[in-house]
């Protein structure tokens, strides 16, 4: 009868350490995740609390409540709807010569090399092989000099 208590005893043990290991684990996991979430100190502190008291519930509350999005996902968005800081959009390599030159040029400033001509009404930048703009559909007259590639039939 003895030896039967005992287990008994020792079984209980065993259940209330199992809990409790997983008490602490879940409160962990909740501080762990509040860290990482855009709060207040108020906020920070009422999870803290909630990660312990009451057990299992109070975390379960927290992953209800809490803040939708962690502050690196917060960053994350923004990188995306922010431009390039370094302005690396704005330029392109020269065709010819491979020199970083901004996009909105029509000829390098290095090579001397023309790969665009400008619209004489619209002033975008045309594909030397256009005979039309895209833009405001004029007509693109040949510069003197530059031959028009043959129009295909
Ligand atoms: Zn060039
Ligand atoms: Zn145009």
């Amino acid at each position: 009868m003895i030896a039967d208590s005992s287990a008994a005893t020792i079984t209980i043990l065993a259940i209330v350490g199992y809990i409790g290991v997983l008490w602490l684990a879940l409160a962990f996991s909740v501080i762990r995740d509040a860290r990482r979430r855009a709060m207040s100190q108020v906020m920070f502190g009422v999870a803290i609390v909630l990660a312990f008291v009451p057990p299992f519930l109070g975390a379960l509350v927290y992953f209800v409540l809490r803040p939708p999005q962690t502050i690196d996902e917060e960053r994350a968005l923004e990188e995306l709807y922010e431009p390039s800081p370094n302005g690396e959009s704005h330029t392109r390599p020269c065709p010819h010569c491979g020199r970083e030159i901004e996009r909105t040029f029509i000829i390098c400033p290095y090579c001397r090399t023309q790969f665009a001509r400008r619209c004489a009404n619209c002033d975008r930048a045309l594909r030397l092989g256009w005979s039309i703009c895209p833009y405001c559909a004029t007509e693109v007259v040949a510069p003197a000099g530059m031959k028009r590639p043959p129009v295909p039939r």
